[in-house]
C-alpha cells in the first residue's frame, strides 16, 4: 500500500475509535482508599457517568502519600480517556509539600472540569471530655504532647486543615497518615486518635448518629445542612480568618485527544445537572460546581490560583516530605 493512503487509512481508523469513544470501560482513580469522602464523589459521580458515557465506569482507589500515588498514576496512564482521576484539593497543596512530586500539577493533565466544593468540620473520638469547641480548646491546652490528629497523608485535605488548625491555636500535635480518611474515621470511632478534620462528606453520618464530637466548622459562614447547622466555625470560635473548603475536580493524562476531552467534559457537565446527585451530595453538606470552572481553562486557572493561595501557609509550617 501506497505510505498516503496507508497514512490515510490510519488517521481514518483513529478518527473512528475517537468517534467511538468509550468502547471499553472508564476507571476513575480516586488517590485515596474506598469508603472515604473523595471514593464517595467518585462513586456517586461514576454512577451518573456511567448512563452518560452508556459504558462501565470502575473505580480504583490508589491511596497513599497524600493522594500523590493515584495522581502519579493517572499522570503516567495512557493518554486515551479510559483512565481519568478524581482529586481534591491536594492537587493544588502538593507542589508546595514535596520536593520529588513525581509529576507536574500543571504540564502533565488535562482538565476536565470543577466537580464540587465541600467545608470540612473539626471532630473527636466520642470519649474526648470536651462537648464544645470552647472545652475542646481548653483540652487541647492541657494535653500539649499528647494529642493525636489523624490525616490522609501529607497534602491531604486533612492535613492542610490539620496543619492550619495547630498553626491557629499554637499546638503541635503528633499526625497520624493514612492513606485515606475512611481508615483514620474507623481508628477515630475505635477511640485510636483523638481528632480529625475532615470533609463533611465524610463526618456528616457519624455525627448525626452521635459517634463522633463535632467542634467546628472549617468554612466562614456556618453550613445549611441540617446535621451541621449548629456548629460553630473556626472563625467565629476565637481563630480568626480560619477557612478550608475543599473542592474536587476531574483529570485526564496530558495529551488525551480533544474528542475525547469533550466527551467527558460534556458527561461532566450533564452528571452535575442531575437531580439525585445534586440531592445526594447536599445531604453531605457539598455543593455541585455550576461556574465557568466546568471548562477546562478555568479549572486549571482555579488550581494555579490554589496553588499559589496555600504554598506561603505550607512553606511557614516548614512540612516537607521528598
Ligand atoms: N478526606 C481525605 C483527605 O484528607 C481524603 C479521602 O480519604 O478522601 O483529603
Amino acid at each position: 500500500m501506497k505510505p498516503l493512503i496507508c497514512a490515510a487509512l490510519m488517521i481514518g481508523t483513529a478518527a473512528a475509535a475517537l468517534a467511538d469513544y468509550p468502547e471499553k470501560p472508564v476507571t476513575i482513580v480516586v488517590p485515596f482508599a474506598a469508603g472515604g469522602p473523595t471514593d464517595k464523589v467518585a462513586r456517586d459521580l461514576g454512577d451518573v457517568l456511567r448512563k452518560q458515557l452508556n459504558q462501565t465506569v470502575i473505580i480504583e482507589n490508589v491511596g497513599g502519600a497524600g493522594g500523590t500515588l493515584g495522581a502519579a498514576k493517572v499522570a503516567k496512564a495512557s493518554p486515551d480517556g479510559y483512565t481519568v482521576l478524581l482529586h481534591h484539593i491536594g492537587m493544588a497543596t502538593a507542589p508546595a509539600l514535596y520536593r520529588k512530586l513525581p509529576y507536574s500539577v500543571q504540564n502533565d493533565f488535562e482538565y476536565l472540569g470543577m466537580v464540587n466544593e465541600v467545608p470540612m468540620t473539626l471532630i473527636g473520638r466520642s470519649t474526648l471530655p470536651a462537648s464544645n469547641y470552647a472545652e475542646l480548646r481548653k483540652w487541647i491546652d492541657a494535653n500539649k504532647g499528647r494529642i493525636n490528629l489523624a490525616n490522609a497523608g501529607l497534602g491531604a485535605a486533612s492535613h492542610l486543615c490539620g496543619l492550619l488548625f495547630q498553626q491557629a491555636v499554637a499546638v503541635d500535635m503528633t499526625t497520624v497518615p493514612y492513606k485515606g480518611t475512611a481508615p483514620a474515621m474507623t481508628d477515630l470511632l475505635g477511640g485510636q486518635v483523638d481528632l480529625l478534620c475532615d470533609q463533611t462528606t465524610n463526618t456528616t453520618q457519624q455525627i448525626e448518629a452521635g459517634k463522633v464530637k463535632a467542634f467546628a466548622v472549617s468554612t466562614l459562614q456556618r453550613l445549611k445542612t441540617p446535621a451541621l447547622a449548629k456548629l460553630p466555625t473556626l472563625d467565629e470560635s476565637g481563630l480568626k480568618g480560619f477557612n478550608v473548603s475543599i473542592w474536587h475536580g476531574l483529570y485526564a493524562p496530558k495529551g488525551t485527544p480533544k474528542p475525547v476531552i469533550d466527551k467527558l467534559n460534556a458527561a461532566l457537565r450533564a452528571a452535575l445537572k442531575d437531580p439525585e446527585f445534586i440531592k445526594r451530595e447536599a445531604a453531605l453538606g457539598a455543593v455541585v460546581v455550576t461556574d465557568s470552572r466546568l471548562g477546562s481553562a478555568e479549572h486549571k486557572k482555579f488550581v494555579e490560583a490554589e496553588i499559589a493561595k496555600w504554598a506561603p501557609a505550607i512553606k511557614a509550617a516548614g512540612q516537607y516530605a521528598d
